[in-house]
């Protein structure tokens, strides 16, 4: 089996063969029809599973296709500051994680309108706001430091069509579940109808299963 259109679009295809990835991993082989069919996903699956292309891949696709719905920052008119509408939100535990997706992004939103951005504690928020400003489609985001972007209020996830829980597991395990509770029930975020979540998660703990009771409807359960 290979990469193919359809479910993926044309671009993003070139772009995967640049990459030079030829076919699917296992979990890239299952995430993809069934992201690409707009359900939510709950899939268990380890680092280095290539479940990273398991979620970009279709979500780039889906939104190569629909084309830029609010690229740029929207000017909100308090003292001319811009606040950022990026429709996908991808959460994960580490800077080290971030970053890593965040070079994927770049690399298969290459030529493509789609503008990915990256922010986490334990940097100069500075640079990442004026990263910001430059326009955010895909917000990839350590949890700390994005309910600290939110409340300074540079950040609506009013526009939020893609949620993405990485390594979930993790996240718990270093106690950010009040700062990701706090981010998918904020008041401006599209409710659970109105937007399509994923969870990756290498174990499948009962504080797992409860998150995803919680932020996941309808959803189909991947092992791999
Ligand atoms: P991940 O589990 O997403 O961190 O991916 C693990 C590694 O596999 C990364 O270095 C990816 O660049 C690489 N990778 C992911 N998908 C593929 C693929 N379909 N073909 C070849 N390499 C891949």
């Amino acid at each position: 089996t290979e990469f193919k259109s359809p479910p993926l679009d044309e671009h993003l295809i070139k772009n995967i063969a640049l990459a030079g990835y030829k076919n699917p991993t296992p979990v890239q082989k299952y995430s993809i029809p069934i992201v690409a069919n707009g359900r939510d996903l709950m899939a268990c699956a380890q680092t280095g599973s290539g479940k990273t292309g398991g979620f970009l891949f279709p979500i780039l696709s889906q939104s190569f296709l629909q084309g830029p719905s609010s690229a740029m920052p929207q000017n909100t008119g308090g003292y001319g500051r811009r606040k950022a509408l990026p429709t996908a939100l991808i959460l994960a535990p580490t800077r080290e994680l971030v970053s890593q997706i965040f070079d994927e992004s770049r690399k298969f939103a290459y030529r493509s309108w789609v503008r990915p951005c990256v922010v986490y504690g334990g940097a100069d928020i500075g640079s990442q706001l004026r990263q910001i400003d430059l326009g955010c489609d895909l917000l990839v985001a350590t949890p700390g430091r994005l309910v600290d972007l939110i409340e300074r209020g540079r950040i609506s996830l009013a526009n939020i069509k893609y949620l993405v829980l990485d390594e979930a597991d993790r996240m718990l395990d270093m106690g950010f579940e009040p700062q990701i509770r706090r981010i998918v029930e904020q008041e401006d975020m599209p409710n659970v109808n109105d937007r399509q979540t994923l969870m990756f998660s290498a174990t499948f703990p009962r504080d797992i299963q409860m998150l995803a009771r919680d932020f996941l409807k309808d959803y189909i359960f991947l092992s791999v």
